[in-house]
């Protein structure tokens, strides 16, 4: 009785364990280890914070208390979990050769205390360990259930809040590849029509971050936001705030059934809102092959309708990075193709193939230009797809261009830019940006 009374205080402590995993969006699982009626170490489950497998609540107060005792074998000492341990932490068990091991609610689909398996049980093992199961396992298994309907809650409300309109085909996740990972969505910028936007954003923390410059990314027409990978991760690096958005028609972002829906104030329009949801004050646009129509119309635009209190957010500058001689044309409604049988994947290989030597002979070599070919075909798995991106990009006619030398605000052209350079990129933006820009 006096045991059964012990185990469930000590069980207590480690169900607030298992709270604070709650709290960081975990799958709640708590851990203490008791050693001569002293608390020698608490954990919970944190494989998503730490980005690690084996980082179960068990296994972290396993090495907190070797660390506590000042030895791996941990004899004298009681595992309290809420959970049945998995075959790994029971792994962990013998190897710390715990006298006992107590836990909460059983797991059905991976416990290894007689759920699943029992290794406990097995008598060929060199050492056996007390196993005793069910202590406050009604607290733990509510805690584990509330977890799971929060995050079903939370996926169902994302599903209605991002839905795919009408007017709009949506790229499934599935296309891309895992390094490509996904940034962030809106889908309530009237300036979309309830299409989704996506984009890549790192902002410094609130008080540094207060007027300081926003890299502004607006990627090359023939690729999406995951082309400037790269580059935004050095300029991360050195504590600069990044915003990179798919514009509307790529990559993650929802794609317009109707090519007309491409006009440059539109997208003018789409990309002002996004810094303005982000609270982007002062910005630098960066673009490349064929983005430099939308920068030049953007930077115009802001800089028209700078009023110091409506408009929030300020160009300071443009830079252009020449990789290519023949850029696309932005953007181009008019005499939409018809082709159904345009593949992305063709398209880039012929509009490559004037430097596609050049390219191949750079340290991205062969297989990197293949790879190169098929991130920026990604977003375009069948016709439907491709052929809303050809017309928008690349066919003939277009609307009136904006003047480069009628730009309100400074401009930097770099030549030669190609993604293997990011470093060396990075630090000339940044040199630039010290030498050439008003003092904030
Ligand atoms: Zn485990």
């Amino acid at each position: 009785m006096l045991s059964e009374g012990r185990d469930a205080a000590w069980m207590q402590y480690a169900l607030a364990q298992a709270q604070l995993a709650f709290a960081a969006a975990e799958v709640p699982v708590g851990a203490v280890v008791v050693c001569d009626g002293q608390l020698i170490a608490q954990a919970h489950n944190q494989t998503l914070q730490l980005g690690d497998p084996t980082a179960h609540a068990e296994v972290l107060a396993l090495r907190k208390a070797a660390q506590v005792m000042g030895n791996h074998r941990l004899n004298m000492c009681t595992l309290y979990v809420t959970l049945e341990p998995c075959t790994m932490c029971s792994g962990a068990v013998f190897q710390a050769r715990l006298s006992r091991v107590v836990y909460g609610a059983k797991e059905a689909k991976t416990g290894a205390a007689g759920s699943v398996v029992d290794v406990f049980a097995n008598r060929q093992l060199n050492h056996q360990t007390e196993v005793l199961g069910g202590v406050l396992a009604d607290e733990a298994a509510q805690l584990l259930s509330d977890f799971f309907a929060a995050r079903r809650h939370d996926a169902a409300q994302n599903q209605t809040a991002h839905r795919v309109p009408d007017t709009a085909l949506r790229t499934p996740s599935t296309a891309f590849a895992a390094s490509a990972p996904e940034g962030l969505y809106l889908s309530t910028l009237p300036a979309t029509m309830g299409m989704r936007m996506h984009y890549f954003m790192q902002k410094t923390a609130c008080d540094e971050g207060e007027g300081a410059t926003t890299w502004i990314f607006l990627h090359p027409l023939w690729h999406w936001s995951a082309w400037w990978a790269p580059l935004m991760q050095c300029l991360v690096d050195q504590g600069q705030q990044v915003i990179a958005p798919d514009l509307i028609g790529w990559g993650r972002s929802d794609k317009p059934k109707k090519t007309a829906w491409h006009t440059l104030a539109r997208h003018v329009d789409a990309i002002n809102a996004l810094l303005r949801a982000n609270q982007a004050s002062r910005c630098v646009l960066v673009c490349q092959d064929g983005s430099e129509q939308l920068a030049f119309a953007l930077a115009k635009h802001l800089h028209a309708h700078e009023d110091g209190q409506n408009n929030l957010v300020q160009v300071d500058a443009v830079v252009q990075l020449h990789c290519t001689e023949t850029a696309g044309i932005w953007p181009a409604p008019s005499g939409a193709t018809t082709k159904k049988t345009w593949r992305a994947e063709s398209y880039l290989r012929s509009h490559f193939a004037s430097y596609s030597n050049t390219l191949k002979a750079t340290q991205m070599g062969q297989s990197g230009y293949a790879a190169l070919i098929q991130e920026a075909c990604a977003p375009y798995p069948d016709a439907g797809h491709a052929r809303n991106w050809a017309c928008t990009c690349f066919d003939g006619g277009g609307q009136a261009r904006c003047a480069r030398d009628a730009l309100p605000v400074p401009y930097l052209a770099l030549q030669g830019h190609a993604q293997r350079d990011a470093r060396t990129l990075a630090n000339a933006l940044l040199d630039w940006q010290a030498h050439s820009l008003p003092e904030l």
